[in-house]
């Protein structure tokens, strides 16, 4: 959610994400600054024209605040039309709850601190300006379709499994479907772990390698040829 304030703050600078809150982690919610890059924020602004431009010039002013929620629910890839994967995903109830209580709860905090405007994310809700509408978002009336969410770590879309019924691929990577083809990224992870996923992704990308250095020790050798004369040069 963005919020705007009377004086400057220049999100831009300094480290972005360098705010938390666990003060809701027992209802499920962690709240974070996350400032984005202004272009990807400007574009994401309501309005067109000059009503955009306007507020396009106002992000010098404005402070991102967002609601980090662990989801149960989940989505699928499927095969698209053309070369296109079709992501598909539904929002679980649970989850609409504590968006809904976020969004509360980041409007709340905005307006105490003295934003003019907070900008909700909820689609076709016009900017809350006062701490009577800030509290109301509560009761309002949106379903999950209206609220625009962004995924930061989407895990599991082929998913490591003991059983092909039940995942992709299996614990050395390797496709069920398709043997000789491994896969060492975050799509391999069961499910959507609720931490940051770089260092377990990393994890098992290296066991991932190393089994198939020991099962491929000719393939490695290759590879360590290949790699030497850049690794010389530092
Ligand atoms: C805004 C943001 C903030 C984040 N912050 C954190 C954080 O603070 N800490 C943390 O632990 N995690 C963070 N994450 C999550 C983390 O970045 C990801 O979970 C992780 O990078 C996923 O690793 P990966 O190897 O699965 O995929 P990626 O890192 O997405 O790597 C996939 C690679 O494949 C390449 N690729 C795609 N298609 C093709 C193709 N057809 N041919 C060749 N190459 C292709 C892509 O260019 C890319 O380099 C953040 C994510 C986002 C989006």
């Amino acid at each position: 959610m963005v919020a705007r304030f009377d004086e400057p703050i220049r999100g831009w600078d300094g480290a972005l994400q360098s705010v938390y809150s666990d003060h809701f982690d027992a209802d499920g919610i962690k709240l974070v600054s996350v400032y984005s890059p202004v272009n990807v924020l400007a574009a994401g602004m309501p309005g067109v024209g000059p009503a955009l431009r306007r507020r396009a010039r106002a992000l010098p002013f404005c402070g991102v605040f967002g609601a980090l929620i662990h989801d149960e629910g989940g989505g699928r890839v499927r095969p698209g039309p053309g070369r296109e994967p079709l992501l598909t995903y539904q929002m679980a109830p649970r989850d609409l709850a504590r968006v809904r209580r976020s969004v509360t709860l980041l409007a709340e905090i905005a307006m105490a601190a003295g934003a003019r405007e907070v900008f909700t994310s909820i689609f076709g809700f016009p900017p809350i300006t006062s701490m009577d509408q800030a509290r109301a978002m509560e009761r309002a009336d949106y379903d999950a379709r209206r609220v625009e969410c962004m995924a930061f770590h989407p895990l599991g879309s082929a998913r490591v499994a003991n059983d092909p019924r039940r995942g992709v691929v299996d614990q050395d990577g390797q496709s069920f479907e398709l043997p000789g083809l491994f896969v060492a990224d975050g799509s391999i992870l069961p499910t959507s772990i609720g931490v940051n996923s770089q260092l377990p992704i990393m994890a098992m990308a290296t066991r991932i390698a190393h089994r198939l250095a020991d099962r491929f020790p000719r393939l490695l050798a290759r590879a360590r040829a290949a790699a030497a004369p850049a690794i010389a040069s530092g």
